[in-house]
C-alpha cells in the first residue's frame, strides 16, 4: 500500500500542535506493518538543512509567481517531499503567522500551492513512486480532493483527517481564479461555504473518506454545538466519517530513556521522579512542598482549551495547597491572567510563556498531575503524555480526553484501572471540583501510587490505531467498494 500524506507540519522539523506529532509518527508505524508512505511537506527554513541534503525529483515551474522544485529525502526515519518554493515558504517566524500575529496574507496561495502539488503527485507520482491513495491532513490539503475531482478519471482515492474543525480556511471567493478551482466546483455541494472559499469544506465535500482523531470527537462533530458549521455536511457524510484515536511516540515520549529528563525513570524506580520535580521548581521559581500535587500545563493559551476555567479558580488550587506550572502561549489576555497570577501566588504559581520542547518533557517527567480542561479537544497528546509519565491528567469529559482517560470513580479505583480525573460539565465549577478530586486522591499515597502505575500500563502507542488507518487505505482501494461506490 503506497500513500501520500500531505500536512502542514510534521515533528520534528516544524511543530505548532499536535499535528506535527501525528505526521511524525503514523508514516514510521505503518512503514513497520510494510506500507509505504511518502509525507509532503512545505519547505520552511526550519528543514532548510534537510533540503540541501535531498534529491530533486520535479521542477514544477512558475508556482504564483515563483520557481518551485519537489525535492525527495529520508530523515528521521521518514521518507519527505519537500515542496521547495522559497516565495512562498522561506520567511522566518510562525510558518501561519506574520510579525503582527495575523495569518500570512497569502496563505491562500502558500497552502493552495501545497494542495495543488499533492494532487499533481497523487496523479503522477514523483519519481517511479506512484500513490495508491492520497491522505490530506487539516484545511491546509483540503483542495486536494477538488483538484483531483477536477482532473477527473485516473485520480486515487483521496482521505481527509479533521485535527481540529475549528481552522477551516476560508477565503474570498475571487481567490478560486487564481488557485485553479473551477465554478462547476464552488457550489453547496463542493467549495463553497457561505460565499466564500472553503479549503477544508472543499475537502471533506469531495473526498471519498473522513476521519477525525477519537470516536468521541467523529460523534461531537455531528452536533452544532461542536461541528462549527459544518455539522450538516458531515450528518450528510457520516457513514464515511469514522474516529481513529491518536497514539504517541513511544520513541520519543519515553521516561526511561528522555534525554530532556534530570532522571529518567520507570513505573518501578517512581521516587527518581523528585529530581525532575526539583528542576521544575527551580525553573519555575516555586516552592518546593511535596505534600501537595504539583499541577501542569502544556498549551496553546486560548479559550478552546479552557484556561481561562483555569484562571478563575486558580484561588482555590492555591488555598487547597496546590502548586502550578504552566508552559504555554497564546491569547495576550490569558498570557497577561497567568503572568499576573504569577506574581500574585508566586512560590505557588510559576509560568513561562513560550514555545519549549524540552521543558516539555520535563513537565511531564517530574509532575504529579496535568490540567486538561478544554472545551472541546480533538484527541489531545499532553494527556497521553501524562498517562506514559505518571503525571496524571485532570481532563475535560470531551472529544480524545473522554476516550483516553479512565476517570477515578470507586469502581475504577478498585480494579486498579483509574489513571486520572475526567470532569463535566466544563465550566469553572467542575474544574473546581476536579482539581478537589485529584488533591484528596494525591492525600492517599497508595492510591496515587496505584494510579500512576495504572496509566503507565495503559496503551497509548499507535498499535491499536495503525492498522485501522491501513484497513481503511484497503477498503478504499479494493474495487467495488470506496472510491467507485460514490
Ligand atoms: P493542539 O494540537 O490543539 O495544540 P495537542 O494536545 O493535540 O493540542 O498537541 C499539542 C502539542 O504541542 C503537544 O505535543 C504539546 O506538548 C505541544 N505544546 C503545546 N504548547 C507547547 C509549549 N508552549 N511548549 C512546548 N510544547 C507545547
Amino acid at each position: 500500500m503506497k500513500v501520500l500524506y500531505v500536512a502542514s507540519e510534521c515533528a520534528p522539523f516544524v511543530k505548532t500542535g499536535g499535528l506535527a506529532d501525528v505526521i511524525g509518527a503514523v508514516p514510521k508505524v505503518l512503514e513497520q506493518l510494510g506500507a509505504s508512505i511518502k509525507v509532503l511537506l512545505p519547505a520552511y527554513p526550519a528543514l532548510a538543512k534537510v533540503l540541501k541534503g535531498g534529491k530533486t525529483v520535479a521542477q514544477l515551474g512558475d508556482l504564483h509567481s515563483g520557481n518551485a522544485r519537489l525535492v525527495a529525502v529520508r530523515k528521521e526515519g521518514l521518507d519527505l517531499l519537500l515542496l521547495d518554493a522559497p516565495h512562498l515558504f522561506d520567511r522566518p517566524g510562525n510558518i501561519y503567522l506574520d510579525d503582527s500575529g495575523r495569518d500570512w496574507a497569502d496563505n491562500h496561495l502558500r497552502f493552495g500551492a501545497l494542495s495543488a502539488i499533492g494532487a499533481k503527485v497523487a496523479l503522477e507520482g514523483a519519481g517511479r513512486w506512484k500513490p495508491d491513495v492520497v491522505h490530506a491532513h487539516d484545511w491546509q490539503a483540503g483542495l486536494i480532493p477538488a483538484y483531483l475531482r477536477q482532473a477527473g478519471k485516473g485520480a486515487p482515492p483521496s482521505i481527509v483527517t479533521i485535527h481540529n474543525i475549528a481552522f477551516q480556511g476560508l477565503f474570498d471567493a475571487s481567490v478560486r481564479h487564481t488557485l485553479g478551482i473551477g465554478d462547476e466546483l464552488f457550489t453547496y455541494e463542493g467549495a463553497e461555504y457561505y460565499g466564500k472559499l472553503g479549503f477544508l469544506k472543499a475537502g471533506l465535500a469531495l473526498c471519498d473518506k473522513i476521519t477525525t482523531v477519537s470516536p468521541t470527537y467523529a460523534r461531537e462533530l455531528l452536533t452544532p454545538k461542536f461541528g462549527m458549521g459544518l455539522e450538516g455536511l458531515l450528518q450528510a457524510r457520516s457513514d464515511d466519517l469514522s474516529g481513529i484515536l491518536n497514539g504517541i511516540d513511544p520513541d520519543i515520549w519515553n521516561p526511561a530513556t528522555d534525554p530532556d529528563l534530570v532522571t529518567t525513570y520507570s513505573s518501578r524506580s517512581l521516587k527518581r521522579r523528585g529530581k525532575n520535580r526539583t528542576e521544575i521548581e527551580s525553573r519555575f521559581g516555586l516552592t518546593p512542598y511535596p505534600g501537595a500535587p504539583l499541577f501542569c500545563v502544556v498549551s496553546r493559551l486560548t479559550r478552546q482549551k479552557g484556561l481561562d476555567l483555569l484562571l478563575e479558580v486558580l484561588p482555590d488550587l492555591v488555598e487547597r495547597g496546590g502548586r502550578l506550572a504552566l508552559l504555554g502561549s497564546g491569547d495576550s489576555d490569558l498570557e497577561t491572567g497567568f503572568k499576573d497570577a504569577a506574581d500574585r501566588y508566586a512560590g505557588s504559581v510559576g509560568v513561562i510563556i513560550g514555545y519549549d520542547e524540552a521543558l516539555s518533557h520535563l513537565l511531564q517527567g517530574g509532575s504529579d498531575a496535568i490540567l486538561v480542561p478544554s472545551r472541546f479537544e480533538p484527541c489531545g497528546l499532553t494527556q497521553l503524555y501524562g498517562v506514559r509519565y505518571g503525571t496524571l491528567p485532570v481532563v475535560a469529559r470531551t472529544g480524545g480526553l473522554a476516550d483516553t482517560v479512565v476517570d477515578a470513580d470507586n469502581a475504577a479505583i478498585k480494579s486498579r484501572r483509574a489513571t486520572g480525573v475526567v470532569f463535566d460539565p466544563v465550566t469553572a465549577d467542575g474544574l473546581r471540583q476536579a482539581i478537589q478530586r485529584a488533591c484528596d486522591l494525591f492525600d492517599k499515597p497508595e492510591t496515587w501510587r496505584s494510579m500512576v502505575r495504572a496509566a503507565m500500563r495503559y496503551p497509548v502507542g499507535w498499535d491499536g490505531s495503525a492498522p485501522q488507518y491501513l484497513e481503511l487505505y484497503d477498503r478504499m482501494t479494493r474495487p467495488g467498494t470506496g472510491k467507485e461506490t460514490r
